[in-house]
């Protein structure tokens, strides 16, 4: 039996056992209890083994228990947000760790920078001439005493700044990277959901104006069939460089979904972000498409846009939603449009 074939019989091996257990124990059949139990048959995550063998003394396994054990081990979304927030904490820790060295090296610099004002101060004070020349003797010993250790010192504390500084670029390259759809350069989903909420919580606390325009391209998978997945990666970096062209710096961009992009206006109500749209839509409209490998022309591509400005009551998800329900409306009214929240649902009172 070759490695694979072992493997596909442990896999099957486990599977089975993973379900006897889930008939022995219950509660019932749902993915979340079979990849709990999986994981557990498999030996994956010694901390949900311990929890299990525990919760099996007992004789049986409550659903809100199971789903606990899922949401806390094995919940892939969760997991990145934790991951996230501790790159963020230590990122916070090397700032504050950095502001500290700052200021001591500083310090150090003023305290040669003092004595030299001293110096210069006993010079017109009257004093005795010898007892000044036996103070500043006196003094310019402690001071290159102090100078020497302290030279020692600041050149440790600059490599260890250094390195910090350069941990903390890779720390912060890999969270952009993180936040970063590799295809438009745009944020991507999870940087999306962030910024969108940011914004919504944002607008709603402090009642300024702020919208949410998502973008689909029309009939893409008919381009994709036509011309190939390549070429209608090429359709969605076009997009993509067209939504940068027409929004101001700043502005968060975002693909988060296949074809499906959006852009988070601050401060513009429904009106301003309604011509954006336009403006994105007509600059889409306008491109002539051509292969790059081949000169070929590949016609034009449309877009359909759905635009919601933000209302007291909403959250991110119910913007989200208005938005894409813009979106849709503007589908069925035959494609390459703007459609705005003022007309789908109308706003309470
Ligand atoms: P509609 O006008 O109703 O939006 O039609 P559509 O064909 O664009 O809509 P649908 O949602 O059915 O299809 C989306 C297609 O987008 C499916 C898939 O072929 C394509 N797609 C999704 N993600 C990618 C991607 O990353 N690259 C490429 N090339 N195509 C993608
Ligand atoms: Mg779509
Ligand atoms: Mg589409």
């Amino acid at each position: 039996m070759n490695g694979s074939q072992g493997d596909r019989e442990r896999t099957f091996a486990l599977a089975e056992r993973a379900n006897a257990l889930m008939r022995q124990y219950g509660p019932s059949a749902t993915p979340r209890a079979y990849t709990v139990w999986y994981t557990y048959v498999a030996g994956l995550h010694p901390k949900i083994n311990e929890a299990i063998t525990d919760l099996m003394a007992k004789g049986s396994l409550a659903e809100d228990e199971i789903d606990a054990l899922y949401e806390t081990h094995l919940d892939g979304h969760r997991l990145a947000r934790a991951a996230d927030h501790t790159s963020r904490t230590v990122l916070a820790e090397i700032a504050s760790l950095m502001e500290a060295l700052d200021l001591s090296l500083g310090s150090t610099a003023q305290h040669g920078e003092s004595l030299r004002t001293l110096l210069n101060d006993l010079d017109g004070s009257g004093l005795d001439r010898d007892r000044v020349l036996e103070i500043v003797g006196a003094l310019v010993a402690t001071t290159r005493e102090v100078a020497d250790s302290n030279r020692v010192l600041e050149t440790r504390m600059r490599e260890s700044r250094n390195e910090i500084e350069a941990l903390r670029e890779t720390l912060e390259a890999t969270r952009r990277e993180s936040l970063t759809d590799p295809l438009t350069g745009l944020a991507n989903r999870k940087q999306f959901e962030e910024s969108l909420h940011n914004l919504v919580e944002e607008s709603v606390a402090e009642r300024t104006p702020a919208s949410l325009i998502v973008i689909d391209v029309d009939s893409f998978k008919r381009f994709n069939d036509l011309y190939g997945h390549l070429t209608g990666d090429q359709v969605l970096r076009l997009v993509g460089a067209v939504m940068r062209e027409n929004v101001a710096a700043g502005v968060t961009l975002a693909r988060f979904g296949g074809e499906e992009f959006a852009i988070l206006l601050p401060g513009l109500g429904r009106l301003q972000a309604r011509a954006i749209a336009e403006k994105v839509r007509t600059s889409v409209m306008t491109r002539e498409l051509v292969k790059r490998t081949t000169g070929e022309a590949l016609g034009k591509v449309t877009i359909s846009l759905g635009v919601a400005a933000v209302r007291p009551s909403d959250t991110a998800v119910s913007l989200l939603e208005r938005a894409d329900q813009c979106m849709f409306k503007a589908k069925r009214e035959g494609r390459n449009r703007t459609v705005d929240d003022g007309s789908v649902v109308p706003p309470p009172g």
